[in-house]
């Protein structure tokens, strides 16, 4: 249900609206080299500027311009991605099933499973990535390959970024002949605006990146509707790392050292943080956990995104640190926390972590929360209690037993993307990657927002009866068969 239509704080939305609802038949049915050359278009101009965009970027998010000119080299690598999977004719497979002569069920006519685009995305832009999702990130790559047109919600986190992205993409709408409505701008809003936009009837899908409050404000949205719609959201992960005695074979303070880099990375604000660490309960574990702190606390994160998210890492780790039975490994030390907040590490029994429900929430920045496991069983039921996470890290599993069964098992059953090695902060842009999980990682589990499977989200399955030739041939976006 649209809510106060009429209101006039809500005009640029509705403008925004009306002009992708009027460039969704067109674009919804441009052919693969129409988008391609869109998709292409748009990470050239966005690269033609690079050097000015990385610096307002920094300027707005402190992020850095070493991360900053990697996240735009991303953003326009995905871009060409998608243009490259929009011509091998993803968003056009067609999957045939001849007719078969005879009484069902062995009996069928012919039948072509073709796919059509959803209709208009409200692309929610997050905080923590200015470029690779915001305004021509990878939901916007994603929904623009299947045919879609978006209209972007920019993050109040880099406004005037955001605006300048916007008019570059618009340039290039414009000078390739397209319809203006393909890609349009909503502004800065209020709430209201924002569940304004998820609730209008021309809107067709949700995607999202943020918080668990606000993801689950704007899916609550999507689902009151006259007509609810998919609502794509990635929201909280504590993303748990199990680190096993043979991962400490060979010393500690190396896999400490690697750690303590990836908690603190980029602030500790990436929705791949490893929040959650499971660290048995004996010497070497206790070795690890020194290291690990010591680690970290040579580190110097830059600041914080915005004030509000902060505000919002303080509260979450005083409220970790009050819990029952939380000990402080590391905290900032009096006139050390400013507006750059220093790093920090608890640590809790497995039993005590299993009775406080509130210990699974995440604290976004640069965190972590140790439990330390007595038993193999102790892994299991930690990992069993997280319930839905972007990813699991298995440290020390890589031979084949039944333990380890056991973990990747339970790993698989909570995480979109299990690790063998590594961290799980930097996720990879490719057909196998997954970032996803079930909730609340994310709203929709069998999805995932990174990586070009993330285009499957916006096409919608039509199977056709006995369609013509001429219509299959209609239906390839102008790709041979
Ligand atoms: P956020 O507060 O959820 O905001 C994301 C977007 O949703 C913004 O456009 C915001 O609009 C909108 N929004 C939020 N609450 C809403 C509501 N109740 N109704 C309508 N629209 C709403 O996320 P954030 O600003 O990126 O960061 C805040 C917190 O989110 C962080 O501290 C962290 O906990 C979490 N976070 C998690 C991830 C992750 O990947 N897991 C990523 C980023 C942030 P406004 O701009 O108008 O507020």
């Amino acid at each position: 249900m649209v809510s106060q239509l009429d209101n006039g704080a809500f005009a640029p939305i509705d403008h925004a609206v009306a002009l992708a609802d009027a460039a969704q038949p067109v674009y919804g049915a441009s052919n693969a080299s129409t988008r391609a050359r869109l998709l292409r278009g748009l990470a050239d101009a966005l690269e033609a500027q690079a050097p000015a965009l990385i610096a307002l970027a920094d300027e707005e998010s402190g992020l850095g311009t070493a991360r900053l000119t990697g996240e735009l080299a991303r953003t326009a690598y995905q871009l060409r991605g998608f243009a490259d999977d929009v011509e091998r004719g993803v968003p056009f497979h067609q999957i045939d099933d001849a007719a078969v002569a005879g009484a069902p069920p062995a009996g069928r006519p012919h039948l072509t499973r073709v796919f059509a685009p959803l209709g208009p995305v409200a692309m929610f832009s997050a905080s923590n990535f200015p470029f690779a999702f915001s305004v021509l990130g990878g939901d916007t790559a994603a929904a623009l390959a299947a045919g879609c047109v978006v209209i972007v919600k920019p993050h109040a986190g880099h406004p005037e970024l955001s605006r300048r992205v916007f008019a570059l993409a618009a340039d290039v709408v414009r000078a390739q002949g397209l319809p203006e409505g393909v890609l349009t701008f909503v502004g800065q809003t209020s709430r209201e605006g924002g569940t304004h936009l998820v609730s209008h009837p021309v809107v067709s899908a949700v995607a999202f990146t943020g918080s668990y409050q606000g993801g689950v404000a704007l899916w609550r949205a999507a689902n009151a509707r006259v007509r609810p719609i998919p609502f794509f959201g990635e929201l909280g992960s504590i993303n748990p790392l199990v680190v096993l005695p043979a991962a400490l074979a060979d010393g500690t303070e190396a896999p400490a050292k690697a750690l303590a880099a990836s908690i603190t990375m980029g602030c500790g604000q990436f929705c791949t943080s490893p929040g959650l660490l499971l660290v048995s309960d004996d010497k070497e574990g206790e070795q690890f956990v020194v290291d690990l702190a010591a680690a970290l606390a040579s580190q110097t994160p830059h600041r914080m995104l915005t004030p509000a998210i902060r505000s919002g890492f303080e509260a979450a780790s005083a409220h970790v640190a009050s819990q029952t039975g939380v000990r402080t490994r590391l905290a900032p030390s009096t006139g050390a926390d400013t507006a750059t907040p220093a790093p920090r590490l608890y640590e809790i029994d497995a039993d005590a972590f299993l009775a406080q429900p509130a210990l699974r929430e995440e604290m976004f920045g640069p965190a972590a929360l140790v439990v330390r496991v007595k038993s193999h069983d102790d892994l299991l039921r930690v990992l069993a209690a997280v319930e839905g996470t972007l990813t699991v890290t298995l440290w020390g599993a890589l031979d084949d037993t039944a333990q380890h069964r056991a973990l990747a098992a339970a790993a698989e059953q909570i995480g979109g993307r299990v690790l063998f090695g590594g961290v799980p902060t930097g996720v990879a842009v490719c057909h196998a990657q997954q970032h996803g999980g079930p909730w609340p990682a994310s709203t929709h589990p069998q999805s995932t927002s990174v990586g070009y499977a993330a285009i499957e989200r916006f096409l919608r399955p039509v199977a056709l009866q006995d369609a013509p030739d001429w219509y299959l041939d209609a239906r390839r976006g102008g790709l041979p068969a």
